[in-house]
């Protein structure tokens, strides 16, 4: 699919009046982060003198299931296209963590070469590259033409499409059901929630497990990480709303783990049986303790994202003017958030590098701040790099020692 003749004809997106969850009505808009060009929408050479369509990035309260969503949904085939340059396999702490969880797994639940396992959203085949190292059957399923493609490469027999009830039950009737269904960061970024669910509680085994790892919102707000908000990410969970979510489904969210990837997320264990387990019956009573399914919870965060997007300009204007120049690490969908939000355009940072060899010579959405390789930090030594890809500091720290 061509996406940029689909941009130029005429961008298609909705504004949802009801949850995209529960459906209800009372949705209350807390925060709005102004219009903004799609973050993961990389611009090239040829596109960058075209201007942009920009999108609403209003976020909102559901009051009857506490979700807390965006109101904007652009179409998805624009959003995961062919251009689409996210390629797991680019982050080796990615692949460490995916790696270690998946030996854990094969260890606590005896899989073995009986087994099935699907990845919904499996990219360039980074996590299930692991199964199949092990013998055991897999089936990835990703929209993405360009990492399906690496997938296969690599020996994961991977569909390209969109995960679906229809697909879900399509499968289940050639005689698959799986004993794990893996969805990582996906959750977030569909826009049939609630289909979503469905189709995972139709293709999971009975005695079958989900292992769902979605961002959590309690440090998004504790942390003001405004910058993980964009157009791709819709949902913004509580264990409250998962666990509404899942049982509209027949599905039981049992146990959760919390994981310190992406800024502060919640690896989620979903069953067709419930036992809900302690860790989730003790995070359900921490959110009630906290107010995390009242709107009073998230007043106060438009304010934060205020203070703290002038803290930054006037830091990056003050080095600017002592002559310095500055950098920035990571060409991704948060660090587009940050610098069209912000504001921070070629008048501040002179180039962005990314490890992604597929940004290279591309531009950032809105600011069109060039990107390079890493080595043009060597080649250029700026005074200051900010650092948008928070969320992989260490690794990128010691990747430029
Ligand atoms: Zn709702």
């Amino acid at each position: 699919m061509n996406v940029i003749a689909v941009m130029d004809r005429k961008p298609m997106s909705v504004t949802e009046r009801c949850c995209r969850s529960c459906g209800g009505s009372r949705l209350d808009v807390f925060l709005k982060l102004g219009e903004t060009p799609l973050a993961d929408r990389l611009l090239t050479e040829g596109n960058a003198g075209v201007p942009e369509p920009s999108f609403p990035l209003d976020v909102a309260f559901c009051q009857d299931c506490s979700l807390v969503q965006i109101t904007e949904t652009v179409d998805p085939r624009i959003l995961f296209a062919d251009a689409y340059p996210y390629y797991s396999s680019f982050s080796p702490a990615l692949l460490k963590h995916s790696s270690d969880n998946v030996h854990r797994l094969i260890a606590r639940r005896r899989l073995g070469p009986a087994s099935f396992v699907v990845e919904l959203a499996s990219n360039d085949g980074y996590l299930l590259k692991n199964y199949v190292e092990r013998g055991i059957r897999v089936l990835g399923i990703d929209p993405a033409d360009g990492p399906a493609l690496a997938a296969k490469k690599i020996g994961v027999p991977t569909i390209c499409a969109f995960f679906t009830p229809e697909l879900a039950g399509k499968l289940r009737s050639q005689g698959y059901r799986a004993d794990i269904i893996h969805a990582n960061n996906v959750l977030a970024p569909v826009a049939d929630t609630n289909g979503f669910v469905a189709a995972i509680a139709r293709l999971l085994k009975d005695d079958g497990v989900a292992v769902i790892e979605t961002p959590y919102i309690e440090p998004l707000i504790e942390h003001c990480e405004f910058d993980t908000i964009y157009h791709e990410h819709l949902c913004y969970y509580s264990v409250t709303a998962l666990d509404m979510l899942f049982r509209r489904h027949g599905l039981y969210l049992n146990e959760l783990e919390p994981l310190a990837i992406h800024g502060g997320s919640l690896r989620l264990y979903v069953e067709p049986q419930q036992r809900t387990g302690a860790t989730v019956k003790a995070q359900l009573a921490h959110e009630l303790a906290r107010g995390i399914n009242t709107l009073q919870y998230y007043r106060d965060f438009s304010n934060k994202i205020t203070r703290l997007k002038h803290a930054l300009s006037e830091l990056l204007c003050e080095l600017k003017s002592e002559g310095a120049s500055i950098a920035a690490y990571g060409a991704a969908a948060k660090g587009a958030t940050l610098i069209n939000t912000v504001g921070i355009g070629p008048d501040l940072i002179d180039f962005v590098v990314d490890r992604n060899v597929h940004k290279h010579g591309k531009f950032m959405p809105g600011q069109r701040l060039p990107i390079y390789g890493t080595d043009m930090l060597l080649k250029r030594q700026p005074d200051y790099l900010l650092v948008l890809a928070w969320n992989f500091v260490d690794e990128i720290v010691q990747q430029q020692e």
